[in-house]
């Protein structure tokens, strides 16, 4: 309205003035100032108008951060706050479990005892609960007392950023940033060494991928750069989870698109630096699982056989199903 005002007054000036000068009523010097004036004081009198409209937009903008901002988290620190580091012992007590707002357990009477330092591989097929024991390890979703004890502490004790620093997690659906592979891999901290970024893509076998790349760690992927394989994503989601050297790491299917020798290799450094630490190894393929110290199979949310992997293979139940398939897959 502004702008268009402005114009009407200008074309309005240039009539009326231009008559008056014509008419010997106005001096050409007054016109030609009042045409100057007007001229200074259209550009201020245009920007209050944009900066009404920004301020407007800002206000619709600020109201609806405020509704994110109030939402109240239905995940809270435990009563007790301990914030004591975490070793990585689990121990998890006959739990059972069903999603918020769903009736169907997912979870039935699920005992597991992971000593800390130990290696354990959770196989099971799609929709077998893998993927829930992890979410309820790391308290996305809130589990009775008692059921799930860390270091011997129920979960729920622990405060939430010390309970979730104790876990390296690289997830099934790995998210990456439309940023540098350095910053995707040291999650934007600064806190990290060129030497521990170097190491933690060596251990998980992407280095050489990465310096062979123009930019090398300063290539940017996603949407804004190159774009990255499958089992590339993989290998740096779990050097953003290797490097911070947790007390637990967990892999959730995270080699399933890398093919047989680098998983393999992965797992070989993974032994290597994860001596005295927890791993927990959720996999479809029972290579990744080969090594562990402990395997858990689960069916419909139970855990259906449990043991080492030469142990299971002798039982020749589902573990052994499992493997035939995937050895006749690979033939
Ligand atoms: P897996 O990791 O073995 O593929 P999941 O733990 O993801 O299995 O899923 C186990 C079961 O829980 C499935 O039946 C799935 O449909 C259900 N489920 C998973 N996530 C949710 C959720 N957020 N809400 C409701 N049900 C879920």
């Amino acid at each position: 309205i502004m702008e268009v005002c402005f114009s009407i007054s200008f074309v309005a000036n240039l009539i009326i003035g231009g008559n008056l000068v014509l008419q010997g009523k106005m001096s050409l010097g007054d016109f030609v100032a009042f045409n100057g004036y007007l001229t200074m004081i259209w550009i201020p009198i245009v920007s209050i108008g944009r900066v009404v409209t920004m301020f407007q937009r800002g206000m619709a903008s600020f109201k609806r951060l405020n509704e994110i901002f109030d939402v109240e988290p239905q995940i809270n620190d435990g009563e007790k706050m301990i914030n004591t580091p975490i070793k990585g012992e689990i121990y998890i007590n006959d739990l059972s479990f069903s999603y918020p707002g769903t009736q169907t357990k997912v979870l039935h009477n699920i005992n597991i005892e992971i000593p800390k330092g130990s290696t354990l591989g959770i196989i099971g097929r799609s929709g077998s609960g893998k993927s829930t024991i992890v979410n309820l390890l790391l308290k996305l979703y809130n589990v009775e007392r008692g059921k799930i004890l860390i270091d011997g502490i129920d979960i729920n004790d622990y405060q939430l950023k010390t309970l979730r620093e104790g876990f390296g997690y690289a997830p099934q659906d790995n998210f990456l940033f439309s940023a540098s592979i350095r910053d995707n891999i040291t999650f934007f901290k600064d806190t990290y060494s060129d030497d521990d970024i170097i190491q933690a893509t060596q251990d998980s076998c992407i280095h050489e991928h990465i310096v062979a790349l123009d930019d090398g760690f300063d290539t940017v992927i996603g949407e804004r750069g190159i774009d990255l394989s499958g089992g590339q994503k993989q290998r740096i989601s779990i050097a953003r989870a290797i490097i911070r050297n947790p007390a637990i790491l967990i892999l959730d299917d995270t080699l399933s698109a890398v093919d047989t020798i680098t998983e393999t290799r992965i797992l070989k450094n993974l032994e290597r630096i994860r001596k005295d630490k927890t791993t927990i190894i959720i996999a479809h393929r029972i290579t990744a699982v080969q090594n562990a110290d402990k395997i858990i199979v689960l069916e419909n949310g139970r855990i259906s056989e449990e043991g080492t992997y030469d142990e299971l293979l002798r039982k020749r139940g589902t573990f052994y199903e499992i493997y035939l398939e995937q050895v006749d897959q690979a033939s």
